[in-house]
């Protein structure tokens, strides 16, 4: 394999990994725990994924509910984010986070939704390029169709 130019940071990804392995990897380079979890209610009806950073840690949040299949893509789509080390944008949420401490402790705050800038198209992308990278793995459910 020929690395890619630096600018790329899912070049030098592994070309297979299961879920699990992925996402220790992305968990080493954000360099904190990332927890995934239900997305609280309140949310935006938009709002698909988030992606919430504070000091110590992480979440990824997905919208209840939703398909197993578009779980997993919100999840890449935030890994792409993370990985990409993009950087949060204005979102109001209300008191929806308030059990991780309030506004002032969090760092970054990401969410999916229908707002398509360049950082959220550049997300898709890493989602759809990790995609590919897990697609090498016996998958049960996708091999069920
Ligand atoms: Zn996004």
């Amino acid at each position: 394999m020929i690395a890619r130019s630096g600018s790329d940071p899912l070049a030098d990804l592994p070309l297979s990994l299961t879920r699990e392995q992925l996402h220790r990897e992305v968990e080493r380079r954000h360099g904190k725990p990332i927890a995934i979890q239900p997305a609280p209610a309140g949310l935006g009806k938009d709002v698909t994924g988030l992606w919430l950073e504070t000091d110590e840690r992480s979440w990824i949040f997905h919208a209840a509910g939703e398909s197993e299949l578009l779980r997993r893509h919100v999840i890449l789509h935030e890994y792409g984010h993370i990985l990409l080390m993009h950087s949060g944008c204005e979102l109001t949420l209300g008191t929806a986070f308030s059990h991780i401490g309030g506004s002032r402790r969090i760092k970054t705050l990401l969410g999916r939704s229908t707002a398509w800038t360049v950082q959220e198209i550049a997300a898709e992308d890493a989602a759809t390029q990790l995609a590919a990278r897990l697609a090498h793995r016996a998958d049960p459910l996708l091999e069920a169709f």
